[in-house]
């Protein structure tokens, strides 16, 4: 993959300066969400009970992580992170569940990649903070039965569709994160430059929000990209000016697109006369992995309005057409 758009969430801070929201008051956007988590959080207070266990599901850069740590400080808990790929064997779990603290929060992220052998023992453990341990081998083996801390889990997800039915069905409350719009990202962005001692004005904080693919952790990026920009070639201010010069050097256009969005439209259009094209063979073309176009490319092609996923494959629709300023309805050569 070429990390082009953000990639995992490794590198999203600078130095000590954290952009991660603390608190949920201070998480901003998806209301929705909020709104239920917050109810559930107070709730589980006044019950003296674990909040449930928790699923968030959507596009990387919305935010889940961000999200878990949130729902950590709020319950006053500690949290613990781990992904599904690190977990590669159902003792690696055992170790992590028999050492969380009473109370605490496990992050899981990447949650469907964990293998299914792990995910059985995670069902006793969701439901009933138990664990089955199996105890030496062949026919003296035998089962234990460990008691675990009271603990919430939340997973994370880009494919919730992936999940088996039993492992979501053991999720309480589940979350689908969506793109944030201009309004929120504005906010996120000044936010984010108060943090980094940027100076921006509302307009350039606009221009940012507005070309970042709706995903915080592009807005972030994009921030820090038009801040060295605005440092070297102006007086250090973001204003709408420097931070669509910025933009345009790093080739991102009106609507958000990089360099690898419009190359995807295009061989779609181009190669394929506009789709049906099978993903494996586009990603093949465009030597992608297609877990990346799927999740990271995909989505928000699809928001637009610009791609269709269909039985038969990807179909770029008018939109892409209009946008790329290429005649609609006519293939290669026609
Ligand atoms: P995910 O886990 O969904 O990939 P993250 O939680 O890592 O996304 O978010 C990426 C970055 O975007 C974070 O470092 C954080 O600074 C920023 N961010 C995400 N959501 C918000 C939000 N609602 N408010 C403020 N900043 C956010």
């Amino acid at each position: 993959g070429g990390g082009f758009q953000g990639g995992g969430s490794g590198g999203d801070d600078e130095g000590e300066l954290s952009l991660r929201p603390k608190r949920l008051a201070e998480y901003i956007g998806q209301p929705k969400i909020k709104e239920r988590l917050g109810l559930s959080l107070t709730a589980s207070k006044m019950l003296g009970q674990a909040l449930d266990h928790v699923l968030l599901s959507g596009p990387p850069g919305l935010g889940k992580t961000s999200l878990a740590n949130v729902i950590a400080n709020e319950i006053g808990a500690n949290l613990k992170a781990t992904s599904g790929p690190a977990i590669e064997k159902p003792g690696d779990l055992v170790a992590i569940l028999s050492n969380l603290e009473e109370g605490s929060v496990l992050f899981i992220d990447e949650i469907h990649r964990l293998n299914r052998l792990a995910e059985e023992f995670l069902y006793p453990a969701m439901e009933d903070y138990e664990m089955d341990m199996i105890i030496g081998q062949g026919p003296s083996a035998r089962t234990v039965k460990i008691q675990l801390p009271r603990f919430t889990l939340i997973g994370a997800t880009t494919r919730p569709g992936l999940l088996t039915n039993p492992l979501r069905d053991r999720f309480g409350i589940h979350e689908a994160f969506e793109f944030y719009g201009t309004g929120d990202l504005t906010q996120i962005v000044s936010r984010s430059a108060g943090i980094l001692g940027a100076a921006i004005d509302e307009s350039g904080a606009e221009q940012i929000a507005s070309r970042s693919r709706g995903t915080p952790r592009i807005a972030n990026r994009l921030l820090r990209r038009a801040r060295d920009y605005a440092l070297v070639k102006g007086d250090g201010t973001i204003t709408a000016a420097m931070a669509d010069a910025a933009l345009k050097m790093y080739e991102v256009d009106a609507l958000g697109l990089d360099e690898f969005d419009r190359r995807f439209l295009r061989t779609l259009i181009d190669k394929f006369d506009g789709g049906p094209a099978g993903l494996e063979t586009l990603a093949a073309t465009l030597r992608e992995e297609r877990d990346t176009i799927e999740d990271v490319v995909e989505p928000y092609l699809m928001m637009l309005g610009f791609l269709n996923r269909t039985p038969r494959g990807r179909v770029a629709m008018r939109g892409a057409y209009e946008h790329l300023k290429i005649p609609y309805g006519k293939g290669p050569g026609l």
